[in-house]
């Protein structure tokens, strides 16, 4: 076949429509969405999405599979291929190789003392258990997308420390900053940033008394480090609704909310979806 004659042929397979990625171009610590409308007479059995060294669950809404992603701060810039692998119900299996690319984060350092009676809690250890517990209950994310709109801060304040700053304690790497920190007393009310259903509430290590949410298909918020934890495992709770207080538990030097977004395990930069929350591009969604 004619360089020109595959030309044509992969422009019509595009038009017949074939799984679409977007944005086409990701910062580090965003967001991107694989969208495949299921050809008629079609049944999946089941999908995945393979990006970023992740291999990612992907979920059914009507006709459509959707997977959302986020691209880790640490995968370096420049082009990168998600792919999504679909086993259909009659055994047939198809491959999709989607591009996309990776834009560079700014990401500034930070070096912090720590007094040796919390460098104690810098344990792979107990980093280990939380990350058992948390990982355990993002399993039970919801197939149907429970936030709307743009997602709301938690709490106002000054931010103490952004999302991806690089952390050295005492001297030594610590990895970069999964959320962002919100710096206000003891007692604060913290707000849910958009609505799901509590599946951590619990005290933690490092994390302290930490709230989890889940948004569905993959999405979840945290809340670390509260003074009162004020929902239940299992409740649902909407956009605005107090779930706890600022505190001071955990790895921290004074009293602060650390909160999160995450997609499946990877943290996200709040600032994509707090100003233009996690469009599906469906219609009627969130
Ligand atoms: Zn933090």
């Amino acid at each position: 076949m004619s360089l020109l004659a595959s030309l044509l042929l992969l422009t019509s397979l595009a038009a017949a429509g074939g799984p679409t990625l977007a944005p086409t171009t990701i910062t580090q610590g965003a967001l991107g969405r694989v969208i495949y409308p299921v050809p008629e007479g079609r049944l999946v059995a089941n999908a995945v999405l393979q990006v970023a060294g992740n291999t990612l669950p992907c979920f059914q809404q009507e006709d459509r599979l959707i997977a959302l992603f986020a691209v880790p701060v640490q995968t370096p810039p420049g082009r990168q291929t998600a792919t999504l692998l679909v086993r259909y119900a009659d055994g047939s299996r198809e491959h999709f190789p989607l591009g996309f690319t990776v834009a560079s984060g700014t990401f500034p350092t930070q070096r912090i003392r720590m007094p040796k009676s919390k460098t104690g809690l810098m344990s792979s250890t107990i980093l280990a258990k939380e990350r058992q517990i948390l990982y355990g209950a993002m399993k039970k994310t919801a197939a149907v997308p429970q936030w709307e709109g743009v997602f709301a801060n938690p709490l106002e304040g000054r931010i103490s420390s952004p999302f991806g700053r690089k952390r050295y304690v005492n001297g030594r790497f610590w990895g970069q900053h999964a959320g962002r920190d919100v710096a206000a007393p003891t007692g604060r009310p913290v707000q849910a940033t958009n609505s799901g259903t509590v599946l951590v509430a619990q005290k933690l290590w490092m994390r302290g008394n930490t709230v989890m949410i889940d948004h569905g298909l993959g999405v979840f918020s945290l809340y670390c480090h509260l003074s009162q934890i004020g929902v239940k495992v299992g409740q649902s709770v909407r956009k605005g609704e107090v779930i706890g207080r600022v505190g001071a538990t955990g790895f921290v030097t004074g009293p602060h909310l650390h909160w999160e977004i995450r997609v499946q395990r990877t943290p996200v930069n709040p600032a994509g979806p707090l100003r233009e929350g996690i469009a599906l591009g469906l219609p009627g969604g969130p």
